[in-house]
């Protein structure tokens, strides 16, 4: 086949193609970032990306605004990650379509899985795709004779972890050249980005990628588990992997990250509870996250089940960390700000928590992570953010939201200490957003979650506050003031 292969910006590395030097068209598009105001640093990422995979022999780039004028040959192209981008390859005559690739399941594999089953869990399929590949498996039974080592896991922060850095990027030329070309597309073409530009912190080739696998295999992996659910204020990064941007760029097979962890276990040079939690995220949550984009229907991303519908504040959308005084919240903000990227316990427990305790619309959550994370890509948004993350679904892949007060805050991380709130107190001017959104939350939504028997707890709880009046006046008056 001497057609050309096409690769989205998300399909750079070898494994998208059939065989080594097969010949590629990348195609860069100013379009995209004319609509939607992504972070600055991701936008930068992307480019410097494409224009280094550029270099490599017979690649052909082309700048174009649109993809059909610039797809002119007979080409071939493996399945895109988004309903938009294969809907449009659908409709163009000179390409043919493939399977996907890039991840380590296949979609049929998934549906026969999937059909037939009112709820969707992650451990279910989890379990089905270690046997089905035979990962971490001894013969028929996991490896250690456990699915799940969540109970070694979990553990709170120690004070510090002391874990070398990853090997710095070294930029050259080419992110030069994309530093220029996005100044002037801000300057003359009115394209807006969020966040701060910043020396670039991620892989934008193969070999850097690598390069940042190796050292997370030898130097983070062995403490990944009991520190997966920690936050430590001065270490964003702890001992997880910061390889999402480089794996969801297609820089890494997923495939390939999961045997060389399992092997590090092997070889007797990291733990199982660690390898195990690691293989868990890719093999499981990743692939999974990815199957159900494409299973549920295309209105899933606008469930909203919670009925949410306040939109985003200025302070949080544009990311101004200095407007709040909430130190978790602060914290974290001021590291989507800064690095477009922060560990997945931000994003869920104080991010996420943070708008589906205030009832902002899921959509537009999912949209502002999708535009403000390095990592971040429409088919990862609809199962993490609206599914996960705010519940908007009503429960089809998450037992119970995840909503969780100032305590959880405290006991997984050293927020607290230095906050000006109480994660205990939930009313009066010590009075901990967490804490009180938690409760405002559950008040709103009782008649909603009443029946979901693991709510049944935390609803006792609630009738049982004497000053739930007082705190239900206090969350309106704060309204949507960064707290
Ligand atoms: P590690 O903790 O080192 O995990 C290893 C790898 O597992 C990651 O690199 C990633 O490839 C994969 N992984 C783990 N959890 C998930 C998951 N839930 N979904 C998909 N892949 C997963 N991940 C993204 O890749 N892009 C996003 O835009 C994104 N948005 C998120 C938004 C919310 C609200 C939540 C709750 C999660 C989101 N995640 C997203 C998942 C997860 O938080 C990130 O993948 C992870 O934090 C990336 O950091 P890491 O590479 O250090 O991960
Ligand atoms: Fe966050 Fe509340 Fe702790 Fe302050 S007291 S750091 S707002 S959880």
């Amino acid at each position: 086949d001497m057609r050309r292969r096409w690769l989205f910006a998300d399909q750079l590395g070898p494994h998208f193609l059939d065989e080594p030097g097969q010949s590629v068209l990348l195609i860069e598009s100013k379009a995209v970032f004319r609509r939607r105001a992504f972070h600055r640093q991701k936008a930068h990422l992307i480019l410097s990306a494409l224009r280094h995979r550029a270099e490599d022999d017979n690649v052909r780039l082309i700048r174009a605004d649109t993809y059909a004028e610039a797809v002119t040959d007979e080409v071939t192209v493996c399945h895109p990650t988004s309903r938009a981008a294969r809907d449009l390859v659908k409709r163009m005559k000179n390409v043919e379509m493939l399977p996907p690739r890039g991840f380590v399941t296949d979609p049929q594999d998934f549906v026969a899985w999937a059909r037939g089953r009112d709820h969707l869990r992650l451990e279910d399929f989890y379990r089905y795709a270690r046997r089905h590949h035979d990962v971490l498996m001894d013969g028929d039974e996991p490896t250690g004779n456990r699915w799940n080592f969540d109970a070694d896991n979990r553990e709170p922060p120690p004070q510090s972890l002391d874990i070398p850095t990853p090997p710095a990027i070294v930029e050259d030329d080419i992110d030069e050249q994309v530093r220029v070309d996005l100044d002037r597309w801000e300057r003359e073409d009115g394209i807006t980005f969020v966040g701060n530009d910043g020396p670039r912190l991620f892989p934008a080739t193969r070999k850097e990628a690598l390069a940042r696998l190796r050292h997370f295999l030898t130097h983070r992996l062995p403490t990944f588990g009991p520190y997966e659910d920690a936050m430590l204020a001065g270490d964003p990064l702890m001992a997880h992997s910061m390889l999402s941007p480089a794996i969801n760029l297609g820089l890494l097979d997923p495939v390939e990250v999961i045997e060389r962890a399992e092997r590090a276990y092997r070889e007797n040079k990291a733990p199982l509870a660690s390898v195990e939690g690691f293989v868990r995220q890719i093999l499981g949550w990743r692939d999974f996250v990815w199957h159900l984009y494409w299973y549920f229907e295309p209105d899933y991303r606008a469930a909203n089940e919670l009925t949410a519908r306040h939109e985003l504040p200025k302070w949080f959308t544009s990311l101004d960390a200095d407007a709040v005084e909430a130190r978790c919240l602060s914290d974290v903000l001021a590291g989507v700000r800064d690095r477009g990227w922060v560990h997945h316990i931000p994003r869920l427990m104080v991010l996420g928590n943070y708008a589906m305790q205030r009832g902002w619309r899921p959509g537009a959550v999912a949209d502002w992570f999708h535009r403000s994370f390095v990592d971040g890509y429409e088919w990862v948004m609809t199962a993490n953010v609206i599914g996960m993350s705010q519940f908007a679904d009503g429960g089809r892949m998450s037992s119970k939201p995840y909503a969780s007060g100032g305590a959880y805050i405290n006991r997984m991380s050293d927020y607290c200490g230095g906050c000006r709130y109480d994660p205990k107190v939930r009313v009066g001017d010590h009075a901990c957003p967490y804490t009180a959104g938690y409760w405002s939350f559950l008040a709103r939504n009782e008649s909603r979650l009443e029946g979901n028997h693991r709510m049944r707890q935390p609803l006792q709880g609630l009738h049982r506050l004497s000053d739930l009046d007082a705190l239900l006046d206090q969350e309106k008056s704060r309204g949507s003031h960064a707290p």
